[in-house]
């Protein structure tokens, strides 16, 4: 939801400036995740996946995606995103199974795609290799075993092995050491042999051996560690072995002593661990920790091993894509992901691309059973292309779901076709998505782009931060604390969840989401809602009435002329925001452009202009002022909430059909005027002063005290002299005189000094009971300020705080110690004074 919305700020943006905007939808099969969660669900209902047939299970599948499907478009649909319905693609429809067999074809034939014998990262329970990035490493605690290789000779001792994996004893071949270790120096060359099996091991040197771990020697188990295959492959001597564990991760093999045979790993580690503390041959074992693979996808501890899988060469691919980030022609948003990315790029593995499910694209191979060679096209061959025998057998795996949906940017435009969409769409402008699929999804379709188009997928790439509940955790459904898109929608509006998705956090960063960030955003649109519904009945009607930027005359009212230049100005910042990929930003500026400055300030001084009680040209310009500021600003605010401002901006004299389809308007509509913005600083200064004064001194509502005030030079004072009506009607002020530089201060009357001068409020008559309550809050003023300074004390909080919160509380301190102060002189006064006639 967030990922879209920011994608649809984009959008209808683009599509209001006239620029052909296109937001192709689609779903991806993610293959063994999908096959994963179909088969939990199976077996929850108490079914056995294994029993189920092919086509059978492809049926659970099928109907699990329909309906997946249904509720994805359905959330899509709910939060109003501009998505053409019309080009939905899914990567397994007939166009995307053609730009897969297309896509592969064309890498083997460029000899970037391989077959080859490598240390795979094996998922037992899903008996499936997965690649790298489907691995996550955590830190845990296992049993680190200490064992005895006894010398074959009988000579007494043996060698100590340290393993986390005892269970794999049987397919060793060998037992290293470093060739520098004096410890060893009379073992190599000598046998020993392998505990609880009646198989001799030669002792080797070599120099991957780290001599630092456990005692020094290492068992060589070449088919289920890569270091121990690289060592077995330096030395040629050793026997190579035969597979120790199935597909299931049981042991197997004729290696493997007949009462192990058949165990899975877990109760053969058990098992062996048991009886070789009754043979003699444990030595210790001690607690360990260690980081442990696992699989993201059954959460399976990962078996490395040795099995035969198709990859891609990565290396070439990743050249052109590391070269258009270095030189700006893909720009990633933010761009402190670049580091990441360059790092990743260029320490870049072979991608293992097969995959032993079901659920996903075949790879477009057969093995001709009678001479044995590959036949690899993009239609399924009918004959061995080598000797043209029809005894073909397909390659049984699948491909990633990744090596589809790396093809996105062209194969959803139609290619291998050449469609007028892939003409017309690509290289397309703007991917929006999460970091953690940088290098799953971003970095490959970088060079699938380059690779099968010569261009860039895109320009740009805009990663939205992780979404955390109000307790700072990640959102995810096992803690239940995130909510349904479409139960929020209903609940909330579209539009609130939209905005609050934006707002306050920045999108590009992990923010908190929750009741929170929805009640402001629902207290924002309420404000907007309200703005246009007590405007709508003074502004001007008929087509074409704001079709137009008000005409300002010589002499038109301080708060027009300063609403439009402050227009122009949040108009400017929120179009810059945009470009930049800042949308966070954007929607600050205009929640505070109409929260503060429309509808706080211009509402509020221009009202009674509005409501005609300063003439008929007066009320006309405010209204068409207003008028044009909330139309332009609707649009501004249009691709962030699309529902509430196409039904506002009905309401609104205006011309076209739909909001949608406005064109975005341009800032340079109107016109500058930063004197105007200069003025209404010093109206808008005197008015915060005087209504301070008014606070503190506890004036009643419906009091109407003095004030005078003496302006800081005669520039202000002239301003402030012409705005005199609206300021003393905004702070209810009754009488509001001018003083000259060199006048004393009015007696009694408390003060307050800015820039703009100094400003005076006319104190109320106390009695006995506001003294009281001066009182209370003398005390309440202590207390606070005790428990500031109390914090400021403790060293751990200046430690932890940000410099900001520390200055904050710093300038709480002193604010409180100045009213505090302040209460204290007026108290005296007061009580000097008490006995004075009033
Ligand atoms: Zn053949």
């Amino acid at each position: 939801m967030l990922g879209d919305t920011v994608m649809d700020v984009l959008a209808r943006q683009h599509r209001m400036q006239g620029v052909a905007t296109l937001w192709v939808p689609g779903l991806d099969h993610a293959g063994l995740a999908t096959q994963v969660v179909v088969r939990n669900y199976v077996e929850k209902q108490g079914r056995r996946w294994d029993d189920l047939s092919r086509p059978e299970a492809l049926a659970e599948i099928g109907r699990w995606k329909e309906e997946r499907e249904r509720h994805i478009r359905a959330q899509a649909e709910a939060g109003g995103f501009s998505i053409d319905w019309s080009r939905y693609r899914y990567t397994m429809d007939a166009a995307s199974v053609r730009a897969t067999r297309e896509a592969f074809v064309a890498l083997h034939r460029a000899g970037l795609i391989y077959r080859g014998e490598r240390i795979v990262n094996w998922d037992p329970p899903m008996r499936t290799a997965i690649s790298d990035l489907e691995v996550e490493h955590r830190e845990e605690e296992t049993d680190l075993v200490f064992l005895r290789y006894p010398w074959a000779d009988g000579t007494p001792g043996g060698l100590e092995i340290a393993t986390v994996r005892p269970e794999t004893i049987f397919g060793d071949v060998a037992v290293a050491v470093h060739p520098e270790d004096d410890r060893y120096r009379d073992a190599v060359g000598r046998t020993v042999q392998v505990p609880l099996s009646d198989r001799l091991v030669p002792v080797i040197a070599d120099p991957a051996v780290d001599a630092h771990f456990g005692a020094g020697a290492l068992k060589i188990t070449p088919r289920h560690d890569p270091v121990d295959r690289e060592i077995f492959l330096r030395h040629p001597q050793l026997t190579a072995p035969p597979e120790l564990f199935d597909e299931s991760a049981r042991l197997i093999g004729d290696w493997v002593p007949p009462a192990y045979r058949g165990l899975d790993r877990a109760a053969a580690r058990a098992a062996v661990t048991r009886d070789l503390a009754a043979g003699g041959f444990l030595v210790r074992t001690e607690r360990y920790r260690h980081s442990v693979a696992r699989s993201t996808r059954s959460d399976a501890v990962i078996e490395p091993r040795l099995s035969t899988q198709w990859f891609v060469k990565m290396a070439p691919l990743a050249v052109p894509a590391v070269a258009a980030v270095r030189q700006g022609e893909v720009r990633l948003h933010p761009a402190r992901w670049e580091l990441t990315f360059y790092r990743w790029m260029e320490g870049i593995q072979d991608w293992c691309i097969s995959r032993q499910v079901f659920w996903g694209h075949p790879i477009p191979v057969a093995v001709c059973r009678a001479c044995g060679a590959d036949t690899v096209s993009v239609d399924p061959p009918a004959a061995c292309a080598h000797c043209g025998s029809t005894e073909l057998r397909p390659d049984p795996d699948v491909l990633d779901t990744w090596f589809t949906s790396w093809l996105w940017p062209f194969a959803a435009l139609g290619w291998p076709e050449p469609t007028a969409d892939l003409a017309h769409y690509y290289p397309t402008s703007v991917l929006v998505t999460g970091r953690d699929i940088m290098f799953f999804w971003v970095a490959r379709m970088m060079m699938a782009g380059y690779f099968f188009r010569g261009a860039r997928p895109f320009s740009d790439v805009y990663f939205t931060g992780m979404l955390r509940d109000e307790e700072w955790r990640k959102l995810s459904k096992s803690l239940g604390n995130s909510p349904d898109p479409l139960e929020l929608i209903r609940a909330r509006g579209a539009d609130t969840m939209r905005f609050a998705l934006l707002f306050p956090n920045p999108a590009e960063e992990d923010g908190a989401f929750g009741d929170a960030s929805l009640d402001g955003a629902r207290n924002f649109l309420t404000k907007v809602w309200n703005l246009v519904r007590f405007a709508v009945p003074h502004l001007p009607t008929g087509p074409g009435a704001l079709a137009a930027p008000p005409r300002i005359e010589r002499g038109a009212a301080l708060e027009s002329r300063w609403l439009l230049a402050r227009y122009r100005r949040a108009a400017e910042d929120v179009d810059r925001a945009l470009a930049a990929f800042e949308p966070s930003r954007a929607a600050a500026l205009l929640h505070g452009f109409v929260w503060h400055d429309v509808a706080d300030r211009y509402v509020e001084i221009a009202k009674d202009a509005l409501a005609g009680r300063r003439g008929e040209p007066a009320r006309r310009e405010a209204a068409a002022v207003l008028g044009f500021v909330l139309e332009r600003t609707l649009r501004r605010l249009h691709p962030f909430v699309p529902h509430v401002t196409e039904e506002l901006w009905h309401a609104l004299p205006h011309d076209g059909d739909l909001l949608a389809v406005a064109a975005w308007p341009s800032p340079a509509e109107a016109p500058p005027d930063p004197e105007a913005e200069l003025e209404m600083e010093a109206v808008l200064d005197a008015i915060r002063l005087l209504r301070n004064l008014r606070a503190e001194a506890k004036v009643p509502a419906a009091a109407t005290p003095s004030a005078w005030i003496r302006p800081a030079g005669p520039e202000v004072a002239r301003v402030l002299e012409r705005e005199a009506p609206a300021i003393r009607r905004l702070t209810r002020v009754g009488a509001l005189a001018f003083l000259p530089a060199d006048a004393p201060a009015p007696p009694g009357a408390g003060s307050r000094v800015a820039p703009l001068g100094e400003c005076y409020l006319e104190r109320p008559a106390e009695g006995p009971a506001a003294r009281a309550g001066l009182e209370r809050e003398r005390e309440r003023l202590a207390e606070l300020l005790a428990k500031t300074r109390g914090r400021l004390a403790d060293a751990g909080f200046r430690a932890r705080a940000p410099p900001d919160v520390v200055a904050e509380a710093e300038a709480k301190v002193r604010d409180l110690t100045e009213r505090i102060r302040r209460i204290d002189d007026h108290l005296k006064a007061d009580g000097s004074g008490a006995a004075e006639p009033a």
